[in-house]
């Protein structure tokens, strides 16, 4: 079944990562990390669905999602984040993608941090974020999406790492994931582990978790 329902608010979250606030359908129902394919109500764009994941939750009125823009594409993004409030967008019905099980390790390389916003936000509401980690890899500083927001929610559990430049006053890690790395900041690799990115990170993210004995699951945003 398809819904066209007009956006409420659409915003920067980043330079070129946009929220948008939309109608919720009617009897509509989801869970923190289900995703839709989601197409612009525009002549020549109707047919062009993409996948994004629900960032709202399924107790708030509106949906969100948080859509990273690749201008490069020519494809629906970059339309998407020509968009205002009053345009429409068509969604699908839900469907699951990563579902958290048990506490664990979150480890997020760009827009692919989106089901996490979900499901940290649901366990934030139900008071439930302890014993979960957030590990979040961006190119620079100023890519990091709702950074406010998982400071609050995880406190030092919500670990930022710069891949592309070394940042001011090294509040961050600098330089990229590996083994080492994981091995300092990770102490019981029987836990869960979720990791979701671009395909890169997530091969090599899961290459280092299960040499490091874990079991992590996984899904790839890009190829
Ligand atoms: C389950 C799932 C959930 C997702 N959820 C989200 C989410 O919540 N938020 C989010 O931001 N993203 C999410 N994604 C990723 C998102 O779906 C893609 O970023 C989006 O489909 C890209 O659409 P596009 O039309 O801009 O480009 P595409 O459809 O990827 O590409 C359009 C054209 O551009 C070309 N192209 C592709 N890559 C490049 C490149 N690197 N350089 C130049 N040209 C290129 C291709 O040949 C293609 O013909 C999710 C993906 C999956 C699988």
């Amino acid at each position: 079944m398809s819904y066209t329902h007009s956006i409420q608010d659409i915003r920067n979250l980043t330079h070129d990562v946009k929220q948008i606030r939309l109608e919720k359908p009617e009897g509509y129902s989801f869970t923190p990390g289900q995703a839709t394919e989601v197409a612009i109500d525009k002549e020549g764009w109707r047919d062009e669905k993409r996948p994004f994941t629900f960032t709202s939750l399924n107790s708030d009125s509106y949906l969100e999602f948080v859509v990273k823009i690749y201008p490069d594409h020519n494809g629906a993004t970059e339309q998407i984040g020509k968009l205002k409030a009053g345009d429409k967008l068509i969604i699908d019905d839900p469907w699951g993608t990563i579902e958290y099980k048990n506490d664990g390790v979150f480890l997020a390389g760009g827009a692919g941090v989106t089901p996490f916003i979900a499901i940290f936000r649901d366990l934030h509401k139900r008071g439930n974020t302890e014993g979960n980690t957030l590990i979040f890899s961006n190119k620079t500083d100023k890519d990091i999406i709702l950074k406010e927001e998982f400071e609050k929610i995880l406190g030092d559990r919500f670990i930022n790492v710069i891949t592309d430049e070394p940042t001011e006053e090294h509040i961050f890690y600098d330089g990229h994931i590996d083994k080492e790395f994981l091995k300092s900041k990770i102490s019981d690799f029987s836990q869960s582990f979720y990791v979701c990115g671009p395909q890169p990170f997530n091969e090599a993210m899961q290459n280092y978790l299960k040499e490091l004995g874990a079991n992590p699951e996984a899904l790839v945003f890009e190829e």
